[in-house]
């Protein structure tokens, strides 16, 4: 069966996280847990230990205590490269590769160019890339390169990534930089309209962006200091 399931939720437990023995911990003692589908909104001030939690779920860093449970398995037993695959973080500083558009998106040939075309519909990459090329398969097979797109469609490569791939976990760590407002937009609309089955944890420097999200967690100096809905806090 397909590995997480649009069934399973995320459940963090009692996780610490150091970046080194000598530094203070990141995160202290988190434990809370994700619904299926569900869309949480994380903010706290900058270091409260937002995106060492985003990194944490992609064991980019290993907890010094605690664990983190996907769909009922303890992502310390699978594989990284797995992992990975099966969570996509959209942040701007997301890689992409010397090659077409297409092949940043569909890196193994699974997909057909329909479906490909399809993707870059449903983020809206096509309107915002359409400055570049105007028929939407030329687009497919622009060639990109680290850099030659900005911050902003990169982002929105790695959501028509997820969509490809049907992935049941985002991450969305939005930079803490000035963010375009019309993108910032163009991003939560396609959560709404084109992930609702799947978990999305969105970072966000700004309330509006998750306002309508089911829950918010503020975290403060590596700890919880609230989670509830928008509406509680
Ligand atoms: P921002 O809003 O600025 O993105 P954040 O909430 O994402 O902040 P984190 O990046 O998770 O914060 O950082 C949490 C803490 O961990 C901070 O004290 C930070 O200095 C520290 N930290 C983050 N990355 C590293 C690293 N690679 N090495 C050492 N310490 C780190
Ligand atoms: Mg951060």
């Amino acid at each position: 069966a397909y590995w997480p399931s649009d069934s399973g939720g995320i459940f963090v437990n009692d996780l610490s996280v150091k970046y080194a023995p000598n530094l203070p911990p990141a995160l202290r003692n988190l434990t809370f847990s994700i619904k299926p589908s569900e869309k949480l909104g994380v903010v706290g001030r900058t270091g409260s230990g937002k995106s060492t939690l985003a990194l944490s779920l992609l064991r980019t860093i290993e907890p010094a205590g605690g664990r983190i449970t996907i769909d009922g398995l303890d992502i310390s037993t699978i594989g990284l490269e797995d992992l990975r695959t099966r969570i996509t973080i959209v942040s701007q500083d997301v890689a992409i590769f010397n090659g077409t558009l297409r092949s940043n998106l569909d890196p193994m040939e699974e997909h057909s160019q329909e479906e490909c075309l399809e993707a870059i519909r449903r983020c809206h990459l096509t309107s915002v890339a359409s400055q570049k090329e105007k028929d939407e398969e030329a687009l497919l097979c622009m060639s990109v390169s680290q850099g030659s797109l900005s911050g902003g469609e990169a982002q929105l490569v790695s959501l028509a990534r997820a969509i490809l791939r049907g992935t049941n976990i985002i991450i969305l760590d939005e930079a803490s930089s000035q963010m375009d407002a019309g993108l910032d937009e163009q991003i939560q609309k396609t959560v709404r309209e084109e992930l609702s089955g799947a978990i999305v944890i969105t970072i966000a420097h700004k309330l509006k962006t998750i306002i309508d999200y089911d829950r918010i967690l503020v975290l403060d100096n590596g700890e919880i200091m609230e989670l509830g809905t928008p509406k509680e806090l």
